[in-house]
């Protein structure tokens, strides 16, 4: 039967995303979703929108482009919006990517950049992290291609500082550089703010993570209006409704509302911490996160072990196979109450081995 599949879609690994398993109740720490619902008035907005699902929705997506740009201090033209941040990252390696102008990331990050590239048949080449798990910017010098950042990166939550990533811009004016700014608001600088002094700087956020609408799919992506030209040609050659309307009115509701998720993104901060201190004092070693998830490895117990134990607890955390992350877990930031579970589990783990 394969002999009508594509040679690009028959090599393609695609990508896997974290379970969403429906046999139990799971304290679920594996996909970095928040744990608090959405801002009040987003369920009122999308009920009223409800109503009008008979038509299409605005392609242009004015008014959320307009609250985004009001939000952001930015104008219309600088601003356009995905079904999820993951579109927009996939347009960005159309659009900024070619045969003569590789996709360069490095080799731990999120894993759907290597997808990215190969389903749109480009080339790509993934540069070590160093041992600390740190990127080092002067392994890209002298190397032609658009550079993808996810700031702070995935799965580890290390962040870099706006100005060395400022810096490392400057030393390649001719190439793209797309920052990945998935977990931006827990505690990390954007590069926002200086989208007009760099044309050649595309920053993609998502409502997913710190604004609790992973199920509703909603990114931005902000740059030079040249480049969001770019990829409005590529929404319009693919989906010109690809926000549809109650994610759209989501949206809306949820950027009139930023204070509420200041304090979820603050709270979330703060057991951040407290739940890196519990697992230093049990012998762990992770690096500082400044995202919603904690990437943590103990001596005592590989990555899959301890997955699998927490899992049968029913604690779901994330692991990734790769042989240099496969002695780590990477667990989602979420309530107190959540991470007492999950730590307390943890402990009697690790008690049980030895
Ligand atoms: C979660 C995540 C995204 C994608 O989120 P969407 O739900 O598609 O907006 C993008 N980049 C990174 C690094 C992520 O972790």
């Amino acid at each position: 039967m394969h002999v009508f599949i594509s040679e690009r879609v028959k090599a393609l690994t695609p990508y896997t995303p974290g379970e969403q398993p429906q046999d139990r109740k799971y304290v679920k720490l594996n996909t970095n979703e928040s744990p608090y619902p959405p801002a009040p008035g987003v369920a009122d907005a999308v009920r009223a929108e409800a109503e009008k699902l008979r038509l299409y929705s605005d392609p242009e997506n004015h008014l959320l482009v307009a609250a985004l740009a009001e939000s952001y201090g930015l104008s219309e033209d600088e601003i356009t919006v995905g079904n999820g941040s993951d579109e927009l990252l996939n347009f960005a390696f159309i659009a900024f990517c070619d045969q003569n102008c590789p996709a360069l990331f490095p080799d731990i990050t999120y894993g759907f950049y290597p997808v990215f590239a190969s389903v749109n048949g480009l080339p790509f080449e993934e540069i070590p992290l160093n041992d600390a798990l740190e990127i080092d910017f002067a392994d890209y010098q002298g190397k032609r291609g658009t550079v993808f950042l996810a700031n702070p990166n995935a799965p580890t939550g290390i962040a870099r500082s706006r100005s060395e990533i400022e810096s490392f811009l400057k030393s390649r004016p001719d190439s793209m550089l797309v920052v990945d700014e998935a977990y931006v608001d827990f505690g990390a600088e954007s590069m926002l703010p200086l989208i007009r002094e760099y044309d050649n700087l595309l920053v993609i956020q998502t409502f997913s993570k710190s604004r609790s609408l992973a199920g509703a799919r909603l990114g931005f992506a902000a740059g030079a209006p040249s480049l969001i030209k770019a990829l409005n040609t590529l929404r319009y050659s693919t989906n010109p409704y690809n926000v549809n309307r109650m994610t759209s009115a989501a949206g809306v509701a949820a950027l009139r509302e930023q204070q509420y998720y200041n304090d979820n993104c603050a709270r979330i901060m703060q057991t951040r911490a407290y739940t890196a201190e519990a697992l230093r004092k049990m012998g762990f070693l992770l690096p500082e996160s400044r995202s919603n998830f904690l990437f943590a490895r103990h001596p005592a117990i590989g990555g899959e072990a301890l997955y699998r134990g927490l899992k049968e607890k029913g604690v779901l955390v994330r692991h990734f196979a790769k042989p240099r992350t496969a002695a780590y877990i990477r667990v989602t930031i979420g309530t107190r109450e959540e991470m007492e579970v999950f730590l307390m589990e943890t402990e009697a783990i690790l008690a049980a081995q030895t």
